[in-house]
Order: structure tokens, then sequence, then C-alpha cells
């Protein structure tokens, strides 16, 4: 695209967004040049880089497209991040992500993409069992080979990692092929973007926009069930990508075929690729993660020391899911900082307090019948039904104890799961585990392997 055509289009965008937003927005964008399929432009300020390209990047685009097809982003850059990265601004090629994580220099603004966030990288990806599989198609999908499976679909809980492993891609696959058009946003974006064009009457623009990505990301698509046009809209453009051989993403809360209110050919369209999940953190992973966290924070807070079994502590009482493991980590830092005092495990205690109350795993009776039942190799039967043999009794009251000491139902409660015997029956059994459990090392030490193992 040269200055003159770059002109001429300037004309036809002040036909359509009209005189005041021409002179605002549009008449300050100088183009710097176009490389590798991006268009750069100057702004004087980042503030009106950002504006434009959240409000007009989609039709400038789309209007550069009529002359120069093969453009397939824009991006605007400021005069100060130019002066500062010469190179960059003259070649018009893509940021690198070691110039965004400086804070000094202006980030460029990307059209079409959502903000990645930038700690989310394969490198802070700590790879343990519950993930390996997720993490080695995601890696996959980022060495930007031949497309093998599409869509990859993601899937798993809360805070295990999904949009972490999306960015990850998304920032590999453009530090390897800057050219490659990357498009990386939420199903809800998604969504909005949509009812927007709807509204606007750009259906042109928002199709060829998304026809003509490279890569498209699209995270937590669950969010679409139940929304029937966008529904429609985003299985055309689905097809019309994988018909090109575009490599797709996706993530959900769980497995296609269990999104309820999604369309059947959706689902099966979603399970024609890759679908695999990622699943509860486990002690070694949790472990694992802290372990990488806290040394991000011992650069970050030098001074601060920390006692041994803290971590492991951590590990085993905080649920799976990572972004509460982080909230924590990051909060008992914080708060050490301020007191000045090396993290013990009663700081921990202090500090956490409620943290660690909500992720108290939740155990119920038929849980903890179950295992007593099978560590003392009893039928389940045996242990509720009202058999009064000692094989039977003492594990029973075992397990009322338990039940007792490990969820919040009260006695006649838990009498009544146990073969709706009297509260004060469970009251006996209860009190005799207790007297055994100082003077029987063995139930001593079944009380602690079952607890351990109800604990998970
Ligand atoms: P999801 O999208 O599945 O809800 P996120 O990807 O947002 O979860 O992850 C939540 C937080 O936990 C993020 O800060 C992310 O960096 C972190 N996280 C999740 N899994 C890992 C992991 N395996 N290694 C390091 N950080 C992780
Ligand atoms: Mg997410």
């Amino acid at each position: 695209m040269t200055q003159e055509q770059w002109g001429q289009l300037k004309q036809r965008l002040l036909n359509t967004v009209g005189k005041n937003n021409y002179t605002n927005w549009i008449e300050p964008l100088e183009l710097s040049g176009v490389k590798d399929g991006v268009a750069t432009f100057n702004v004087p300020t980042s503030f009106l880089g950002n504006y434009v390209s959240q409000n007009f990047g989609d039709l400038i685009l789309y209007q550069v497209n009529s002359i120069a097809p093969e453009i397939r982003r824009i991006q605007f850059r400021t005069a100060a991040s130019t002066a500062r990265d010469p190179e960059a601004a003259k070649s018009g090629a893509a940021p690198q992500r070691s110039a965004q994580a400086n804070n000094n220099t202006e980030p460029d603004i990307r059209h079409n993409t959502a903000p990645l966030d930038e700690r989310f990288t394969f490198d802070t990806f700590v790879v343990g069992k519950p993930n390996e599989l997720a993490h080695a198609a995601a890696k996959r999908v980022a060495e930007g080979g031949p497309v093998t499976f599409n869509p990859l679909f993601l899937y798993g809980g809360v805070g295990l990692g999904k949009t972490h492993l999306m960015h990850a891609i998304a920032w590999e696959l453009t530090s390897r092929q800057p050219e490659l058009s990357v498009l990386y946003l939420s199903a809800e974006q998604f969504m909005y973007r949509f009812v927007q064009a709807l509204r606007d009457r750009k259906m042109m623009d928002f199709k060829e926009m998304f026809r003509s990505v490279d890569v498209l990301m699209v995270d937590d698509v669950q969010f679409i069930a139940g929304k029937e046009s966008t529904q429609e809209e985003f299985f055309h453009t689905f097809n019309a990508l994988v018909d090109q051989n575009k490599q797709i993403v996706i993530s959900g809360d769980r497995a296609p075929g269990e999104i309820e209110n999604l369309e059947d050919r959706i689902k099966s369209r979603l399970q024609c690729g890759l679908v695999v999940d990622l699943h509860p953190t486990d002690y070694e992973l949790r472990l694992g993660i802290l372990q990488s966290k806290c040394e991000q924070y011992s650069r970050q807070y030098p001074d601060l020391r920390m006692s041994d079994g803290v971590l492991e502590f951590l590990a085993h009482r905080i649920s799976t899911n990572v972004r509460v493991l982080e909230g924590a980590l990051t909060r008992l830092f914080a708060f050490a900082s301020l007191v000045g005092h090396e993290i013990t495990l009663e700081l921990t205690q202090d500090c956490l307090a409620d943290i660690l109350r909500a992720s108290e795993r939740k155990v119920s009776v038929e849980e903890i019948q179950r295992q007593v039942a099978d560590h003392y190799n009893i039928r389940l039967s045996d242990m509720i039904g009202p058999k009064r043999l000692r094989s039977f009794a003492r594990p029973r009251q075992v397990a009322m104890y338990l039940c007792k000491q490990m969820t919040s139902r009260s006695l006649p409660e838990i009498g009544r799961r146990f073969g709706g015997r009297d509260h004060t029956t469970v009251m006996h059994g209860v009190r005799r585990i207790d007297e055994l459990r100082a003077q029987d090392a063995q139930i001593a030490e079944d009380l602690e392997i079952l607890r351990r193992t109800l604990e998970g």
C-alpha cells in the first residue's frame, strides 16, 4: 500500500465515519510502512492508537484489504516507541515480547486480538501429571507446523491453566512467525463483537475479519451455550477456517459433549480434533507451582525468609484451583513484607485463615464409611447393619468418630446414616475411639491413615 493509496482510503473512511470522527481519529494516522502482512501506523498518543484500534480497527483493515488484500493486520505505534525502537518502526515488524515486558516501552497496539498476559508463557507453566497432555498438545500447536488436529479443545475446571496455555500458544506462535495473524478472544468477546456488527450493519467486516486469521483461539466457549445466533455465526466461522486448514484452539469448562444448550452439530465439530482435559492439580503439581512462584517472589522480596514446610503445608491444604493457590502466596508475601517477619507456619495459618477454611475438603459420610470399610476389609453393609460383632463394631465406631471430626453432621444425623442408630450410640462410639486413640497405637495409626486418605 502506497502513501497515495492510503490517502484515497482516508477519503473513503471520511465518508463512512463522518467528519467529526474523521478529524479526531483518522486524520492523525500516518502510514509508516507495511511488512510481512502488517501495516503500521504512527499515532501521536497511545490513547489515540488504542481508541482507533478498538473502534475503527475492523473498518480500517477492511478498507485496506480492498486495495491490499495481503495485509492481515494493522498496528499502531506512538512516536515514543518508534524513537526507542527505530529498527522495528522502520520494518513495521510485529512486536517482540521482550519489548512489551519492559515497562519503559509503550506496548504496541495490536489489532483484533484480546490482550495477552505477558506472564502466561510456556516458560512459566509448570508441567505435572494432571496437565502434561494438555501442555504437550499446546506445545505442538505452538510450533506452527502443519495442522494435525483441528480444533485443539482444552477443557477443565476453573483455574487449571486453560487461559494460560492459550496465551502461551499465541506468544510462541507470534514470536516464531511474526507475520502470522493470531486472534485470541473469549467467547464472550466473540458474541459482543458479533452483536455490535449486527447493530452497526457491519456483518461483512465481521465475517471478513474472522475468516482472514491464520489461527483462531476462543476461550471459554461454554459462554455461547444457549445463545443461538452467536452459535450459528461461530459455527460458520469455525467451518470456514477449518476448510482453509487454519488452526483453531478452543477452551471450555467441560468436554464438548457435556456443554448443555450447545447445538449438536457444534459439539460434534468440536470433538473432531483433539480433546484434552486439564485434571485437577495434585499435591506434586501444586508444590511445583508454589516453588516456581516463590522463586519469583524471592527476587521481588530478597530479604524475606520462609520457614521449611510452609510450601508443603499450602500444597496440602489449598484446593486444586491454581488461582487460589497464587492468591494465597501473594497475600502471604505482601503480609510478611509489611510486618517484616519470616514466613512461618503460624504466620501462614493466621494470614490465610479464611482461604484455608474455604478450601477444607468436604468429606461425606458415605466416603468415610466406604474408606473405613475398605481399610478394615469388611463389607459396607456389615458396617452399617445391625451386627454387634466386635470386628464390625470397632470399624463402625471409627467411622462414626471420623464423621464427627471431619464433617459438620450432628450426632443424630450421623446415627441415621449408620442404619438408624440413636445419637447416644454415636456419642458412645466417638468417646470410645477418643479413649482408644490414646492407648492403642494401632487405632491411632488407622485413624491417621484414614484421615490422610480422606483428605486426599
Ligand atoms: P483457567 O483459564 O483454566 O480458569 P488460568 O489459565 O487463568 O485458568 O490459570 C489461573 C492462574 O493459575 C493463572 O495465573 C495461571 O498462570 C496459573 N496457573 C495455572 N496452571 C498453572 C501451571 N501449570 N503453572 C503455572 N501457573 C499456572
Ligand atoms: Mg480462563
